[in-house]
């Protein structure tokens, strides 16, 4: 074998018009060192993860070569900020390097996040620094290992050079695979030009690589809005159902694929509290977890009013359709949402009081001050039959009876049902998580690796929470809420 770093790019966004972008490699940096590779993503993008991590490969995921075969670029885009409109935002410190089949035959994106500077950074500095590199790394790899719709983390290295922060920070570049990086913005880029040529063309090119079944259909239009809602609708629902919190739903941050894109200050809760907002740049409370779904809403009517030149020859009408198509969302997050509910409460069928009852859950763990992931995961050793080994579950809150009295409905409940408990307890296992990205614990890992170089500790929380699923009775300490002092109670973008 070679030690080549060869990458059989196929790249279908550069042939757009070049109004989508700025062709531009990535600037050098002073000193690429390899904080963490990737083996299993590498392999599954047919990439070798030998030759990735060789004096080579650091070269290119640091962007001092560009490799055989790649069309460097900056795309470019709008937003809305925190609500307010940015006509023109882009990739400031981004460059895609071109797209890669991987062995599902899924196309994807290798990009590399902390270029250097470009047409679109504006005042910034097109550099990413360290810990918001770890931090990305960590938590969308772990969301992918949950089973959420996500960009993934290929490599991270540093750049041996500093980069101005809230403190001097040393300067890192994540390599991100993504089934594509076109956002809501994109569309509303162009829609607020008028520019319904490119909009056309940027939409024609989002069926084709993404939503191939809308050409089948009449309009194919219309049945792209549908679907990108569909998804965004399940996205932010399995974000409620994890504890999950984004942090920035930007609209230029909302993928049109439907993953989870650009993870600045997001966190996952602990204890459950619907308001909680750990984004230090999050002042009102605008994407608290609470309000995820509606600016899920909010984002998509973004998306539907940029799209409505598209959507048909009369204006009404198409005004109309992009209504309807929005109008659908509320039904498909709840649909999406109580369907999850359901599993993790292991209730099998539908029941009219199903949603009353998680509900009621949650408000008694909110009430009590309960671990959202403790909890959850404790009721998946509890007997349907009796509350004899509620002990763990009911310690979680601070007034156990608030447990117990929600118990009894539950178990009422679970009597109805024709499974076991045993086969009951196992599906609640597969998708009610042992291990999250806490915290304090990436905080930790983060630390760790900023003050000392040391990567081991992120080495052994990626390693963990590959399998989120499992108990690993040696890595209890993981599935632990943070101690007093160990409370993080905000998070930093860290541009
Ligand atoms: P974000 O909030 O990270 O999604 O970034 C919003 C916009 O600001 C995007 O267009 C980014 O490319 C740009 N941006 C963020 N940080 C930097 C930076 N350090 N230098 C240049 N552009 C940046
Ligand atoms: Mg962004």
């Amino acid at each position: 074998m070679t030690n080549t770093a060869s990458f059989a790019f196929d790249n279908s966004y550069a042939q757009l018009p070049d109004r989508f972008f700025v062709a531009m490699p990535p600037t050098p940096v002073a000193g690429p060192s390899l904080a963490k590779l990737n083996h299993g993503l590498a392999r599954h993008l047919g990439l070798d993860p030998q030759a990735l991590g060789s004096a080579e490969g650091l070269q290119v995921l640091a962007g001092n070569q560009v490799p055989g075969g790649a069309h460097p670029l900056a795309m470019v885009y709008a937003g809305h900020q925190f609500g307010g409109w940015s006509p023109q935002l882009g990739d400031g410190r981004a460059i895609l390097l071109g797209e890669l089949t991987d062995q599902d035959g899924v196309r994807r994106d290798m990009l590399l996040k902390g270029a250097g500077r470009t047409p679109f950074s504006r005042g910034g500095d097109g550099r990413a620094a360290l810990g918001p590199v770890l931090r990305e790394y960590i938590v969308s790899e772990a969301m992918a290992a949950l089973g959420v719709p996500t960009t993934r983390a290929l490599a991270a290295v540093t750049t041996g050079e500093t980069v101005m922060r809230e403190a001097p920070s040393p300067g890192a570049i994540l390599t991100r695979i993504a089934q594509s990086h076109v956002r809501i913005g994109t569309f509303e880029f162009f829609a607020a030009r008028g520019d319904v040529e490119a909009l056309g063309l940027l939409a024609d090119y989002v069926i084709k690589r993404h939503y191939k079944e809308a050409t089948e259909t009449e309009n194919p239009y219309r049945a792209l809005l549908d679907n990108v809602i569909q998804r965004q609708a399940e996205l932010i629902a399995s974000w409620q159902l994890i504890g999950f919190i984004h942090g920035v739903m930007n609209t230029d941050n909302m993928s049109i694929a439907g993953e989870t894109i650009d993870y600045g200050p997001c966190a996952f809760m602990d204890f459950y509290q619907a308001e909680t907002v750990y984004s230090s740049i999050d002042h009102g409370g605008r994407y608290a977890y609470c309000n995820q779904p509606q600016i899920g809403h909010w984002n998509l009517s973004c998306l539907a009013q940029s799209l409505i030149p598209l959507l048909g020859d009369d204006e009404d009408a198409a005004i109309e359709a992009a209504k309807d198509a929005l109008g659908l969302y509320p039904d498909l997050f709840d649909a999406s949402y109580l369907a999850g509910l359901r599993s993790k409460l292991g209730l099998g069928g539908k029941r009219d009081g199903d949603l009353a009852l998680g509900q009621d859950l949650l408000r008694r763990m909110e009430e009590n001050q309960a671990d959202f992931t403790l909890t959850f995961r404790g009721l998946c050793s509890l007997s349907g039959a009796s509350a004899e080994a509620d002990a763990p579950v009911r310690a979680l809150f601070d007034n156990p009876s608030a447990f117990d009295e929600w118990a009894i409905q539950w178990r009422r409940r679970l009597a109805d049902q024709p499974s076991s408990d045993g086969e009951r307890q196992a599906a609640m296992r597969a998708i009610n998580p042992a291990v999250i990205p806490r915290n304090h614990l990436v905080e930790e890992a983060i630390t760790t690796a900023e003050e000392n170089g040391d990567y081991t500790v992120m080495e052994d929380l990626v390693s963990v929470l590959s399998a989120p699923f499992e108990d690993q009775p040696k890595n209890s300490r993981y599935t632990l809420p943070p101690r007093n002092d160990q409370i993080v109670r905000a998070t930093f973008c860290g541009t």
